[in-house]
């Protein structure tokens, strides 16, 4: 069926989102007509602003409306320790968790040679001249547990401890409230790597 020409434009738009098909685009679409003018006006302007306000932060690059970002200017938290990540979504997770109060470091990728990824082509060199800053004493590398999150782990690794500095991976393993017979063996053997004395 041929759409009008306005209709079809939406459609296209919701389909290049990541995963939504023909059909859920064209739900979405139709849901947006059905929509009050000024509530679709919102959401208009609310896609246009986040893509125009928000920038990367030129110290952490994590995202922002601010350059540096709040966390690297709050002077309440510590500066000693940053905590590697390879996405501005891994930094909303861990600041959910309120616990962590170092700073980051966003990737913004991960090394991949399948891909052609390597370390230059994501925020590691910027990681190491932050690192010559003397305050800093601790690396935690919050990469994420799969083959080219351990890459990067590994590779940063390689390059930060003979400087001196404690460098510590987060641990990786059984999901609270999960069952050991159900885990798959990467899992369990991350989980017994990562043990710790009780
Ligand atoms: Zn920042």
């Amino acid at each position: 069926m041929q759409y009008p020409l306005p209709i079809s434009k939406l459609i296209e738009g919701f389909m290049r989102l990541p995963g939504i098909g023909p059909k859920t685009a064209a739900r979405l679409a139709f849901y947006v007509l059905d929509m009050k003018e000024d509530d679709v006006l919102d959401f208009a302007k609310a896609l246009v602003n986040a893509k125009r306000e928000l920038t990367y932060c030129s110290i952490c690059h994590h995202i922002t409306d601010t350059n540096p970002c709040r966390i690297c200017e709050d002077t309440t938290r510590d500066k000693s320790i940053i905590c590697v990540v390879q996405d501005t979504k891994d930094v909303i997770a861990m600041e959910k968790m309120k616990e962590y109060i170092g700073l980051y470091h966003v990737l913004q990728g991960a090394i991949s040679p399948v891909d052609g990824i390597g370390p230059e082509d994501i925020n590691i060199p910027d990681l190491l001249k932050r690192l010559q800053d003397e305050t800093i004493q601790e690396v935690i590398i919050a990469t994420n547990p799969n083959i080219e999150g351990e890459a990067t782990a590994m590779y940063i690794s390689r390059l930060i401890k003979p400087t001196g500095l404690k460098v510590t991976r987060i641990a990786h393993g059984l999901p609270v409230g999960g069952d050991l017979e159900y885990a798959d063996e990467v899992t369990l053997s991350k989980a017994i790597e990562g043990r710790r004395e009780l």
